[in-house]
């Protein structure tokens, strides 16, 4: 069969014309109950003999739109959405693991999923080993009888490092361990983490998936009997299910995801180009900057090199200084939104790592992250310049 590009798979992805009067953008279902025509009916759905819904917090036929979209694009059996990124990766978490089990994981990367592993290691004995994850060699040698699960999340938060998903993965399989890849920097419009090896993909749909800034979400991805696993366990028991509306929203987004992309990897890439040339900026953090550590894994696993740029200026002076200037640009945290986001990293998101954490993960206090959006480039460079002047 033919193989249609990214963008045309974006589009359709999770069409359905045979219900909904063929409706062309898939109905809210606000409903927190599905009444049932008869004894019979009831039972087997209930009991999940026949396919069909019930109960708000176990899923509607907008939230099914969505995981069949997200599905089709990471090219998975199945997917699982939830109300937040941290709900998807809590739930993987929660789905692979138990009291006494070891995780590894990068030492840097988003710091709540950091944290998170913290908070299951006091609460739960749930061990983890953080590593160099560029180093995939890292992984084998930190593995123990008792590991369970490879965190992956690539490119990185805030350095956008990149780990080689094929050679984790397969270090993985040798062992008997499954390996999770949190796919959000890429999106699967310049990465599909499961078609090099991964067992399950997490997103926070909250950045590009959603892509306007106006929701919150996560998403899930992998195999059948484990997303049915999560959905029966994790997903059930701890309640994160996403609101149905927010599931439209994500379908909406989505749609213009690889056009969204596209913009985004180009805008990037020029920004990249631009700053390192730039006397007042130490270091740019690109993957696709030739000199960027990790360019050639980049370049073999990833269709494009993303938005995100992280943009060391220095000191926590200039990086303060930097954001009270920018007018274009918005001092924000978050990411993946349509507009350009800045955010003086060191001071905020990682802020809640201590000082050795931080120098252990590269991240200087003149470190900027900059989400790069979709506006016109030119209109970026000159509210960077002057920010930088
Ligand atoms: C934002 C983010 C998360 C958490 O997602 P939420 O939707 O905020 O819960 C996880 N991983 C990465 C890489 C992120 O950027």
């Amino acid at each position: 069969m033919h193989k249609f590009s990214f963008s045309t798979l974006a589009v359709h992805a999770g069409e359905d014309r045979t219900d909904n009067y063929g409706a062309l953008s898939v109905p809210i279902y606000p409903a927190s109950v599905f009444a049932f025509q008869d004894a019979d009916e009831g039972i087997a759905i209930h009991n999940y003999e026949k396919p069909g819904y019930f109960y708000g917090r176990l899923g509607n036929p907008t939230q099914m739109a969505l995981e069949k979209a997200m599905a089709e694009l990471e090219g998975g059996e199945a997917a699982l959405a939830l109300a937040s990124g941290m709900a998807a990766i809590s739930a993987a978490a929660f789905t692979l693991l138990k009291a006494g089990d070891h995780v590894v994981a990068p030492e840097s990367m988003y710091s709540t999923t950091t944290n998170f592993l913290h908070h299951i290691q006091k609460q739960f004995d749930i061990e983890t080993t953080f590593v160099d994850a560029t180093d995939a060699e890292a992984y084998s040698a930190a593995a123990r009888s008792n590991t369970k699960m490879f965190w992956v999340e690539t490119p990185s938060n805030p350095l956008v490092r990149v780990t080689d998903i094929a050679e984790v993965s397969s270090i993985g399989k040798l062992a008997g361990i499954p390996t999770v890849v949190d796919n959000t920097f890429a999106t699967p419009c310049n990465q599909r983490p499961l078609e090099l090896g991964a067992d399950l993909v997490i997103h926070s749909a909250t950045k590009y998936l959603g892509g306007h800034s106006d929701l919150t979400a996560g998403v899930m991805v992998g195999p059948g009997e484990l997303i049915e696993k999560a959905r029966q366990g994790a997903a059930k028991f701890y309640g994160g299910n996403i609101a149905p509306q927010v599931a439209w929203l994500v379908l909406r987004g989505i749609k213009t995801l690889g056009l969204r992309m596209e913009r985004h990897n180009e805008n990037a890439a020029e920004l990249a180009r631009r700053l390192q040339e730039h006397p007042k900026v130490r270091k740019v953090h690109y993957p696709g900057l030739s000199f960027h550590p990790n360019h050639d894994i980049a370049v073999r696993q990833m269709h494009g090199f993303g938005g995100i740029l992280g943009v060391d200026v220095g000191t926590a002076e200039a990086a303060k200084s930097f954001v009270n200037k920018v007018k274009v640009c918005t001092f924000a945290t978050s990411l993946g939104g349509v507009e350009t986001l800045i955010q003086p990293v060191a001071l905020m998101t990682h802020a809640t790592l201590t000082q050795e954490e931080r120098e252990s993960s590269g991240v200087g206090d003149g470190l900027l992250r900059i989400s790069v959006g979709i506006e016109s480039v030119e209109d970026i460079w000159q509210d960077i310049y002057n920010a930088l002047g």
